[in-house]
């Protein structure tokens, strides 16, 4: 089946008794009662399935974890209560009984820099980062640091560099590595990171899968061989999604394809717009020709796509002719988050990469004109003109 078929259907019309529910309810309860214990016994001893207690599984839960596993095409998922969370299990998992050394891709999500640096590395794992773009580089610190997992994003923020996940599992392959990738960024409507090689992905279900910017979320998909370890991180670390979470993220994936490829083709004009307008001066988008990873977008990214995320540069603007900018914009939403249905802006000097020293931002190429747009399905000649107008506005 294809993609928009399974986003619909997959997860979902299991039988709890004589009828059939057409779409997954939300199950609350927190535990479950069985007409005799025997039965209940079985189910703890493994003999039958069956729900027990929620942090162990809930059946709104599982619909969402199928229905995730089949559009990426993995053996199982399990759903976290954040894309945080998914990231930090399918780390633990990984490393639980191999070599505590992790090579991470040098532009992560900021959270995930430091999950890295301030948790992990304090507990004594080893964190070496290197450049996923840079091939022989990223070889190079894998040969040297010979990590159990290698950790890297699809595509990276807000610069919006492509890693070529397939090449990069390879090498991982070869010197005895695991790798994660955190695919928030693009969601299996774009690429089917498992199929190129990938071990365990991740996503922030918050932003495409659930689209609607209603639900804080995450998940992990992987092979089956992860799986006795999963069980006993999950039960034990208990990052549980709820079932109310996952029964919007699973209503929202359903017309994830839809949404995606409307984003996709809005993005892709707007980048035209603006690469044109005069005072832009630079755009980031992986679906230009120009982009420096454009090979690897034409190889990996589904349908000639270049993705729904596009960065740019105001000319000549700091913080305040920015600032008015943003303040103009009608609908453009000015908010942190991603893949949402509504077009969204965000600074990433005062937001995201906050933080980091003025130099240290330079040296990343991260300058203080620059802005981060997720796409939304707006008509696209709407979100064309309010940018047009707010540019003119904050001239
Ligand atoms: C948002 C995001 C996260 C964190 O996800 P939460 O759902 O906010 O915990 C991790 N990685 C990437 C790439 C993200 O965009």
């Amino acid at each position: 089946m294809k993609l928009p078929t399974l986003a619909v259907h997959a997860g979902d019309r299991k039988k709890p008794g004589d009828y059939i529910p057409v779409t997954t309810p939300i199950h609350g309860a927190a535990s479950y009662v069985y007409e005799d214990i025997e039965d209940l016994d079985r189910v703890f001893g493994g003999e039958r399935p069956g729900m027990m207690y929620g942090r162990y599984g809930n059946p709104t839960v599982e619909a969402l974890e199928e229905q995730i596993a089949a559009l990426e095409g993995g053996d199982f998922a399990i759903a976290t209560s954040s894309g945080m969370a998914a990231i930090h299990l399918a780390l633990q998992a990984a490393l639980l009984d191999r070599r505590k050394s992790i090579v991470a891709a040098k532009v992560l999500y900021g959270q995930t820099l430091t999950l890295l640096m301030s948790v992990l590395e304090p507990g004594g794992i080893e964190v070496e980062f290197a450049d996923p773009c840079d091939l022989q580089a990223f070889e190079a610190t894998i040969a040297e640091a010979k990590p159990a997992v290698v950790l890297v994003e699809t595509v990276s923020n807000p610069l919006l560099r492509v890693s070529p996940l397939d090449r990069i599992a390879e090498i991982a392959h070869a010197h005895g590595a695991l790798v994660i990738v955190d695919a928030s960024f693009t969601s299996p409507a774009l690429l089917q990171p498992l199929s190129l090689g990938i071990d365990i992905v991740v996503h922030s279900a918050t932003k495409y899968l659930a689209g609607h910017g209603d639900v804080l979320g995450g998940i992990l998909i992987t092979r089956e061989e992860f799986r006795p370890a999963l069980r006993v991180l999950s039960r034990s670390l208990g990052p549980n999604m709820g079932p109310f979470e996952a029964y919007l993220t699973m209503r929202g994936v359903k017309t994830l394809p839809l949404r995606v490829e409307r984003q996709c083709q809005n993005a892709c004009r707007v980048a035209a717009w603006l690469k044109d307008h005069p005072r832009i001066d630079r755009v980031y988008f992986p679906g230009d020709p120009a982009h420096p990873d454009h090979d690897t977008v034409k190889r990996l990214f589904a349908n000639g796509s270049g993705g729904a995320m596009v960065s740019f540069e105001l000319k000549d603007a700091g913080r305040e002719q920015i600032f008015a900018f943003l303040n103009a914009l009608k609908i453009v939403v000015r908010a942190t988050s991603l893949g949402d249905v509504h077009s969204m802006i965000l600074h990433p000097v005062m937001s995201s990469h906050r933080d980091l020293a003025p130099r240290h931002r330079e040296r990343l190429g991260i300058r203080d004109n620059l802005l981060r747009l997720s796409v939304g399905i707006e008509a696209v000649e709407d979100i064309v003109e309010d940018l047009d107008q707010a540019l003119a506005e904050s001239a």
